[in-house]
């Protein structure tokens, strides 16, 4: 399987998901992938297509913690790894 990462860099105010194009959120998780390129997921597509990587294994992440993991990367304290499962 191949998975893309992401580095969560914090929170947008941008309020249209790059992820399914929804748009009128209240806010959206800014991520940062290993070639830098930069996108926004509400936390719903947060939620439902990125695995936290932690101790070698990936986890799914609730709305809540796709929030608040953006919160804290925006505060500066330390930057979650995630991962997207990429069609094969
Ligand atoms: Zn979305």
């Amino acid at each position: 399987m191949t998975y893309k990462r992401y580095t969560v860099r914090g929170i947008s105010d941008c309020t249209v998901c790059d992820n399914c194009g929804k748009s009128n959120l209240k806010m959206t998780v800014t991520l940062e992938s290993e070639c830098g390129e930069i996108v926004r997921f509400g936390s719903d597509c947060a939620a439902k297509s990125l695995r936290q990587d932690y101790m070698g294994k990936r986890y799914p992440i609730s709305r809540e913690a796709a929030i608040s993991a953006g919160k804290a990367a925006k505060r500066g304290e330390s930057f979650a790894r995630w991962s997207m499962q990429m069609a094969a």
